[in-house]
């Protein structure tokens, strides 16, 4: 590609109409007719069969012993926190979305930010190890973009200290960490079903958990907190998911396989054509592990690619393409949150970052596209800078 076809030059774009950078993968309307007729002719629209189906297939398919199913993963975390009864000090990465910290705050918990590992932007576990204090009370887990985090080496951090260990699996549904699901590691593991996630609820969440006893008191606490004669006994709140909901996710789980399979398929081709350019880097996902591809991460080293994050992200905008820099600012950068922590992977990763498009029925040759962009914009750094400096 010259420089000329290229948009910002005044060529035509890459694509007419916008390429998102995700969209959900739903069921279609003739799939969920019959579901939503029962729904609406029982008349029991909220926390009935759907949603113990739902939560059935969900411990048949992760193998977890319990799940609930919330309204969202916020709710999902708020509640665990709270059921778990922490107090002090919580150990987390701050390269993540800013719920994992906001139901810290709404538990008046202290988040205790460390850097991650260079290579799978996952939490260190030798940085987890470094930030126990005596106020510590539990770590944060998160298994970014899809790809498991190192969990049996949290699991020990956890043991040995005698601290809780909670995931934010918000992007992880259908990752595999040495053959078994992610839903089965650490005390609890919350998942989110929003719209952007690998399987959709429309909005909702799931708690997976080994405890029975924690589980009984999630299942209290996502229903006001009540006991069947109505006293209250936890601080619950209404975090319960609707029927529809339910229906929903229960299609969408069905094509989960099939999904994470034309995910991992898309991330090849990026990754297989991108790798021949100089300055771009990949996440690793570790052998024996399987990641979801919630996003498929670049980082782009200015040095030796030429151009600035910011500046390919606007080539590709130009083009109709729409990308993210997840996760920039990270939380220690944010005002809510504001520390003097020094995470300098932390910076150095969130200031390189590129999410490219990438969703579960998204055409293959979208991804090529995409990439031969990306050459051109290598190629032609040149001006490219003179243009947008
Ligand atoms: C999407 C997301 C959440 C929030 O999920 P909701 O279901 O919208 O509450 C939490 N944590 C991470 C890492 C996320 O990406």
């Amino acid at each position: 590609m010259t420089a000329e076809r290229l948009a910002i030059f005044g060529g035509q774009k890459a694509f007419n109409g916008r390429l998102k950078i995700t969209e959900p993968t739903l069921p279609d309307f003739d799939d969920i007719k019959e579901g939503t007729r029962k729904i609406l002719e029982s008349r029991m629209v909220t926390a009935s069969e759907n949603v113990r189906n739902f939560e059935n297939e969900i411990k048949e398919y992760t193998g977890a012993k319990n799940a609930a199913a919330v309204s969202a993963c916020t709710t999902g975390l708020l509640i665990s926190m709270r059921t778990l009864d922490l107090k002090g000090e919580v150990i987390m990465p701050s390269f993540t979305f800013m719920a994992s910290g906001h139901a810290l705050l709404w538990n008046n918990l202290r988040p205790r930010f460390v850097d991650i590992d260079p290579q799978t932007f996952n939490i260190s576990p030798a940085e987890v190890e470094k930030a126990v204090t005596k106020d510590t009370c539990a770590i944060l887990g998160l298994h970014i973009f899809g790809n498991p985090a190192e969990v049996r080496a949290l699991e020990k951090t956890a043991e040995e200290h005698n601290l809780k260990l909670i995931f934010d699996s918000a992007h992880a549904l259908g990752s595999e960490s040495g053959g078994k699901k992610i839903g089965t590691f650490g005390d609890c593991e919350v998942f989110s079903l929003s719209p952007t996630k690998t399987v959709t609820a429309c909005e909702g969440g799931l708690v997976l958990t080994k405890h029975d006893d924690l589980h009984s008191k999630i299942v209290m606490a996502r229903d006001y907190g009540k006991t069947a004669d109505y006293d209250s006994v936890i601080l619950g709140l209404n975090a319960r998911m609707a029927e529809f909901n339910a229906l929903i996710a229960i299609n969408s789980l069905r094509m989960l396989e099939r999904s994470i399979e034309r995910r991992n398929r898309i991330a090849d081709i990026y990754r297989k054509r991108l790798e021949k350019l100089p300055g771009i880097s990949f996440q690793e996902i570790k052998s024996g592990n399987r990641s979801t591809f919630k996003d498929f991460a670049i980082t782009i080293d200015h040095e030796t690619f030429l151009l600035t994050r910011n500046q390919l992200r606007a080539v590709l905008e130009a083009e109709n393409i729409e990308v993210r820099t997840y996760f920039d600012p990270p939380l220690h950068r944010q005002t809510l949150y504001k520390t003097n922590e020094k995470l300098p992977v932390t910076d150095a990763i969130a200031s390189s970052i590129l999410c490219l498009p990438l969703y579960s029925h998204m055409p293959e040759i979208f991804a090529t596209t995409v990439c031969d962009v990306i050459a051109a914009a290598y190629e032609n750094s040149e001006s490219i800078e003179k243009v947008i400096g």
